[in-house]
């Protein structure tokens, strides 16, 4: 079992800050800015290019909550959301997550 479904499971704790039906969202255990959140479906499928129609929908709706929870997330000033996508974007958990970062003023490019 990967890492995120032992957290969706809750045999690995976590710091979550959302949970419903389809979707967690929990902080990053290594922060890469001073918020960041990790927005993750409960369903194990690797990356978008793995995703059912079925799963893009409960993606959808997770965006679409996400923009409901931004002020409790403290995101007012704005985010970035990231998904990589295997080794060249270095993916490291082959669960599909967004990385939700903010915060802070986060710098213009990515490197
Ligand atoms: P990737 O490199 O696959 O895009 O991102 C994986 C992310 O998962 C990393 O930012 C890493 O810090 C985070 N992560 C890995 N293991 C755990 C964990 O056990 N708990 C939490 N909260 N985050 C984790
Ligand atoms: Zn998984």
């Amino acid at each position: 079992m990967c890492v995120f479904c032992k957290i969706i499971k809750g045999v690995i704790p976590s710091q979550k800050m959302y949970e419903d039906n389809d979707i967690i969202i929990i902080k990053d255990i290594n922060p890469e800015a001073k918020l960041h959140y990790l927005m993750i479906p409960k369903q194990h499928f690797a990356n978008i290019c793995e995703m059912t129609e079925e799963q893009s929908i409960i993606m959808a709706r997770g965006f679409r909550t996400l923009a409901k929870l931004t002020s409790s997330l403290g995101l007012d000033g704005g985010f970035r959301l990231i998904s990589n996508k295997g080794k060249d974007a270095c993916q490291s958990v082959e669960h599909l997550h967004v990385h939700i970062l903010g915060g802070e003023q986060l710098p213009e490019r990515i490197n």
